[in-house]
Order: structure tokens, then C-alpha cells, then sequence
């Protein structure tokens, strides 16, 4: 059994859906293909929800309609004959309802989640008549049969196992299964979804699950780079990556990776390779147990990070003020990122601001507390780059001018962090591409 997922380019135009169609049939293994909504679709999703949060059913109803509009656009594109069309019309035709129908109704955030699963759901039902008129085997599988998260909103691999494996023995005649990345079912039994970008871990859960030979993520660029492309002129390709290095790196903000979509291959010890579906025989990433190579492999930058300082008058570092510190954020159920100590103080990041007045509130007994918005963590990863030569001295002869406002070092033999005002971002990237990589 292999993966292999597509992003919202990989399928976001007739002719690349027609490409999938081509690379998923290139050899007879057994595979589950993941689609994500075609590109655009999800933004325009959220943007629907949000007008009516605020109320607004008129500019909502115009974002339909001119969705709608570009799904019959595509529809005509894709398909050649009167029935297949006639069919992915009745289709999307009930989708775009329910979404007329919701103008109409009380909004509410679970028919928002609703909302945000219709991009999925018509991308897949739209591929499956393709193949259907390719004469192509398949089975749509609905992921909303067995993929679910608990309520703290964490996947349940075990169960999405069970599940999964009953529905591939169940239909053991096929040997090519489609399914919706991204949606799935909550503790409350609603449909949910595993956040955005979250069809990368829908592909890895499944991988997991399946016991994969390996998890294929096809996207728009030729895998890993050693920098933001979309910041950096100049940056290439990284052949191999751990677990754990790319983990860092999708947590740290490299977008081609949904931030946590790599623990569940890494637990099944499943391969990932990042494909580029525009130019498919290009080597890409492969990301397995073993890091290849040691020293610096990437840097990766995320953005929104606050930054809280809280500082001791009489000397409250002593034993139990750092417990007593991390209790109030475990009890609003928010993450540190990064962290450092001084005799007097503690500074650490978050990257919501979802319970900020209260989490000041419950600190400040502790003494003063210090906040710093709009900062941005710059994490450079690699293998035991810790140990590696002249990384330290290279790093901050690059960043000589920049304000950096902490440092984390020693805690992870793969990663350095820096936090810096988010304003310094591109520059910091920038001086990092030649000081770092020397490109
Ligand atoms: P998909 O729709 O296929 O899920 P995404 O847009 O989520 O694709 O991810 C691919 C994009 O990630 C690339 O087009 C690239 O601009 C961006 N990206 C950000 N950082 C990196 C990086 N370090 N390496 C490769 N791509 C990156
Ligand atoms: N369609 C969803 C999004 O745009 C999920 C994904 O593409 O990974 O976030
Ligand atoms: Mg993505």
C-alpha cells in the first residue's frame, strides 16, 4: 500500500487534475490518494464563514456565487462527455445548495466547519467522475468514515487504524482508494477538520494507519528547500531529512508541511517523499529515519510568535517558580515554543494570544511581566549542528545587525532558535541564505 497526496495546485486546474490522474496510474500498487480542495477554494470557505460571523449574507452570497461559477467553469474543462458532466454538475449543484441554504439559516461555528469541508468533498467526488468517465477502478472513501480527533483535538490513530483497515478489507477487489484530506469527524460526532493545511497530516495518519511502504506529499515545488522560497531568491532543494528535522521545520513555520504532519509516519517508521507534481521525475525530498548528512540543512521562520518575560524581584527562580510558571500556561492549554532563564528571569513564546489576559493575570503575581508582539522564531535545522564547526560564529557574524531578542540553543541537537522582531524577517532570511549556505 502507498499515499500519495495532492495540494490545491496538484488539482486546482482541469489539465493538473487530468496529471493526477496520469501519476497515480503509473504502476499497480495498492494506493490511497488524498486530495486537497482546488486551490483557493478553502480561502474562500473561511472568507464565506467570516461573513457571516460578522453578519454580512451579502458580500457571503457573492463569494458562492462566483465559486460556483468557477466550479462549472471547471467542470466543462475536465470532463468530455454529456453524462460526466451532467453528473459533476448534479453534484456540485447540492454542494453550492447547502451553502445557499446556510444564508438563510442561524450561522453557528459547527455549520462553519461544515462550511469548511465542502472544498474536499466536491474536489474528490469531482476527481472520481473523471476516472469514472477514464474508465479508471476506484472507490471514494469518505473520510469522514474514519478519520477522527478527540477532544483536545488530536487524531486518533488507533481507532482511524481500526477503521481503516476494515474498510481496505471490506473492499478488497480495489486496488485504488480516493479520499478528502484535511476534514474529519470530532468527539462530538460533527464534521471537523485537522486545520489548514492539514491534508499533509491526513496523508501521514494514513500512512500510519495503512502501514505504508511509503507517503508520497505531491505539491508545487521540488521538495524541501534549504530557505522560504517565497522570501529568498536563491534556494535549492534538500535531498534527505530526518524525522526530526523535518518535524522542526514544519513546526517552524516551512510551509510545505502542515506543522504537525510528520509524528505519525515517523511512528510507523513510513517514509515521506516531497513531490513536485509539475515536474515528476524531479528527485525531490525524502524524509526518513536517518538524517543523511550532518551540519545545517535548513532555516525556517514563524511568524505571530508573542514573547513573555517574567521577572523575579526576589529571587523566585529558586525550586518550583519555573513549575509554577508552566501551570499557567498547561492550564490554558497553550504551548511554549521556546524558552530561556536568567538568575532573575524567565522568558518564554507562545504563538496565540487566545488566553493572553489571563495567562498576564496568573503571572504576574510572580512578578513583572513583559510582553512583546509581532515577533518571529528563525529556527535552523540540521543534523547535530549543535556540534558542527564555525555554525554558532557564522550565525552571528550574519546577524550582526539585527536585533535579536533570544537565543535557544542546546536543548535539540538539530535545531538553533532565534527570536527577532517580525519586521526583520525577510532580512534576517536573507543574510542567513548567503552567511549560512553561502548562496
Ligand atoms: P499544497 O497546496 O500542495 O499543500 P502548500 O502551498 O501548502 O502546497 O506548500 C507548498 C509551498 O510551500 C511552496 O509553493 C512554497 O512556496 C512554500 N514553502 C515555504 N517554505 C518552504 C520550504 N522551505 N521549502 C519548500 N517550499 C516551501
Ligand atoms: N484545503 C485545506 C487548506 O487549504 C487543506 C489543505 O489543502 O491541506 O488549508
Ligand atoms: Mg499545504
Amino acid at each position: 500500500m502507498k499515499v500519495m497526496k495532492f495540494g490545491g495546485t496538484s488539482v486546482g486546474k482541469p489539465a493538473r487534475m487530468q496529471q493526477v490522474a496520469q501519476l497515480i496510474t503509473k504502476d499497480n500498487e495498492r494506493k490511497i490518494v488524498v486530495l486537497s480542495a482546488l486551490s483557493g477554494t478553502t480561502n474562500a470557505l473561511v472568507e464565506i464563514g467570516n461573513n457571516l460571523t460578522n453578519g454580512d449574507r451579502a458580500a457571503a452570497k457573492t463569494v458562492i456565487e462566483k465559486l460556483h461559477e468557477h466550479y462549472q467553469i471547471f467542470i466543462q474543462q475536465l470532463l468530455v462527455g454529456d453524462l460526466a458532466r451532467n453528473k459533476a454538475n448534479a453534484i456540485i449543484n447540492e454542494h453550492f445548495e447547502f451553502l445557499y441554504i446556510i444564508l438563510r439559516i442561524s450561522f453557528s461555528e459547527a455549520l462553519n466547519k461544515d462550511i469548511l469541508a465542502q472544498g474536499e468533498l466536491m474536489s474528490t467526488k469531482l476527481f472520481s467522475v473523471y476516472l469514472e468517465e477514464n474508465n479508471i477502478d476506484h472507490l471514494l472513501l469518505p473520510a469522514l468514515d474514519f478519520m477522527t480527533i478527540d477532544a483536545n483535538e488530536e487524531p486518533q490513530l488507533g481507532s482511524i487504524s481500526i477503521k481503516l483497515t476494515q474498510l481496505l478489507k471490506k473492499h478488497a477487489d480495489k486496488n485504488l482508494f480516493i479520499t478528502q484530506g484535511y476534514i474529519c469527524k470530532n468527539a462530538r460526532g460533527e464534521v471537523d477538520n485537522l486545520k489548514r493545511g492539514g491534508s499533509d497530516y491526513t496523508a501521514s495518519l494514513i500512512a500510519a494507519a495503512s502501514k505504508s511502504s511509503v507517503c508520497e506529499i505531491w505539491t508545487d515545488i521540488d521538495g524541501m528547500h534549504n530557505n522560504d522560497p517565497r522570501i529568498v531568491d536563491k534556494t535549492v532543494a534538500i535531498e534527505q531529512l530526518s524525522f526530526d528535522e523535518a518535524a522542526e521545520l514544519a513546526y517552524f513555520g516551512a510551509k510545505i508541511l502542515h506543522p504537525t504532519c510528520i509524528w505519525p509516519a515517523q511512528q510507523e517508521n513510513v517514509p515521506v517523499r516531497l513531490l513536485n507534481t509539475m515536474q515528476p521525475d524531479a528527485l525531490g525530498t525524502v524524509i526518513t529515519k536517518e538524517a543523511g548528512s550532518v551540519g545545517v540543512k535548513a532555516v525556517a521562520a514563524k511568524d505571530g510568535i508573542i514573547a513573555i518575560k517574567i521577572k523575579s524581584s526576589r529571587m523566585l527562580l529558586a525550586y518550583g517558580f519555573l513549575r509554577k510558571v508552566f501551570e499557567v500556561f498547561e492550564k490554558y492549554k497553550t504551548s511554549i515554543d521556546m524558552i530561556t532563564t536568567s538568575e532573575v528571569a524567565v522568558s518564554v513564546t507562545i504563538d496565540t494570544d487566545q488566553f493572553l489576559p489571563q495567562i498576564i493575570k496568573e503571572l504576574e503575581p510572580f512578578g513583572s511581566v513583559d510582553i512583546e508582539k509581532d515577533q518571529t522564531i528563525v529556527s535552523i535545522v540540521g543534523n547535530e549542528i549543535a556540534r558542527t564547526d564555525h555554525v554558532l560564529q557564522k550565525l552571528f557574524e550574519s546577524l550582526k545587525d539585527i536585533n535579536i531578542t533570544m537565543v535557544s540553543y542546546g536543548g535539540s541537537a538539530h535545531n538553533i532558535s532565534l527570536l527577532a522582531p517580525s519586521k526583520d524577517k525577510i532580512k534576517i532570511l536573507q543574510l542567513l541564505n548567503s552567511g549560512l549556505f553561502g548562496l
